[in-house]
């Protein structure tokens, strides 16, 4: 599935919008937040804790949208460093054991060469490996514990490429998701962004790779990454 020229124009022109505002929406949002924690204990005296509960909700999305807008504005220019892409996979999957556990599942990881050397931007690979780990928890999730949840991940070569396999025994998707999920603001969850994978589809592509989707309704996800081996 390819991101169209207009997508990406798209994303890069809201990026930039987003980057010169960011700023000034940040400021009133956490005076906001501020004062709504205060008025907590009230709210719960009067029954309505829930209010509460929701304004705070809604803005953490707002600011998790402007961090994300923010984080594709950037993405054109990587800051290159050769790395062993096993060993960052081993970074975030430590860094999601927690959030794994939370959501009941388990990730393998599993190489079948470990020579896998990458030229990449670091923070902004990591950035869509975790994406796309965090939307198999949250598939793993919506499963409601009617199976055991399991995440693969698998790397080995593939011609001049490394190929990063993420695969998860989540909800899967319907038709009209796989054929959306990687444009802006596409989402089927309460307090998505619809973000993650448009602005993850960019990155790839800036490093001259790209990414592959299977996924079956019911059953589960497949994403594989390709990204060119440094020889
Ligand atoms: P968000 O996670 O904020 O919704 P994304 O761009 O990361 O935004 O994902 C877009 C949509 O793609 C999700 O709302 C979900 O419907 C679908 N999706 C992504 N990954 C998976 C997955 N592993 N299993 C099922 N659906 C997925």
């Amino acid at each position: 599935i390819e991101q169209s020229a207009y997508q990406n124009d798209k994303l890069a022109m809201l990026g930039k919008i987003a980057a010169a505002i960011a700023h000034e929406i940040r400021n009133p949002l956490t005076s906001i937040r501020g004062f709504i924690q205060l008025l907590r204990p009230h709210l719960l005296q009067l029954g309505k804790e829930e209010y509460a509960r929701i304004i705070l909700a809604e803005i953490d999305r707002a600011n998790d949208i402007i961090y994300e807008f923010l984080n594709s504005s950037k993405p054109s220019a990587p800051m290159k460093q050769n790395v062993p892409i096993n060993s960052l996979l081993r970074e975030v999957i430590l860094l999601c054991e927690s959030e794994a556990h939370m959501k009941d599942c388990q990730i393998q990881f599993e190489s079948y060469d470990e020579e896998l050397n990458i030229s990449i931007d670091v923070k902004q690979i990591k950035q869509v490996i975790l994406n796309i780990v965090r939307n198999a928890m949250d598939a793993i999730e919506e499963m409601r514990g009617e199976r055991a949840g399991l995440i693969d991940i698998v790397t080995m070569r593939d011609g001049a490429f490394a190929e990063i396999t993420i695969r998860d025994n989540g909800r899967g998707m319907d038709h009209t998701t796989k054929t959306k999920l990687f444009e802006p603001f596409f989402t089927t969850k309460s307090a998505g962004t619809g973000l993650g994978l448009s602005v993850s589809y960019r990155i790839v592509r800036n490093h001259g790779g790209t990414i592959r989707l299977t996924s079956n309704s019911g059953e589960g996800t497949e994403f594989n990454i390709y990204l060119p081996l440094v020889e």
